[in-house]
């Protein structure tokens, strides 16, 4: 597996400071998940987001963001870890869906408005 994410992340340009950047830990982790197809790209009419099946909980995860911060999840660590103490600059279940989704092993979910309309309640509620 971490022979897999050197290979993938040498080619990468982006991802080049994956080893440094990240516990290698939390790249297993991330790999882990993507390698289950626990990430999910939910594909709605103007956006998308992406479903990481974590192992208590369903987090969901944004990326390319407009702004200061190019993602978030809604797990517990990204809140404590990323936005609290800076410590990282992702959790895992963000790493996963960019290496899921530049590696195109995303399980594609198409999003209805109904279900849209519902997550967007959700996240300003
Ligand atoms: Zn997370």
């Amino acid at each position: 597996m971490w022979h897999l994410l050197i290979q993938y992340v040498v080619t990468d340009q982006s991802l080049l400071n994956l080893q440094s950047v990240f516990p290698r830990s939390l790249a297993l982790a991330a790999l882990d998940l993507v390698d289950r197809g626990n990430v999910l790209k939910c594909i709605g009419p103007a956006q998308h987001h992406y479903n990481v099946l974590g192992s208590t909980a369903t987090h969901r995860v944004f990326l390319n963001m407009p702004g200061p911060m190019p993602a978030y999840c809604t797990c517990p660590a990204f809140a404590y870890l990323v936005l609290s103490s800076e410590s990282y600059l992702m959790c895992k279940h963000v790493l996963a869906a960019r290496l899921a989704d530049q590696m195109g092993r995303c399980v594609d979910q198409p999003v209805n408005s109904d279900e849209l309309a519902s997550i967007i309640m959700q996240e300003y509620s």
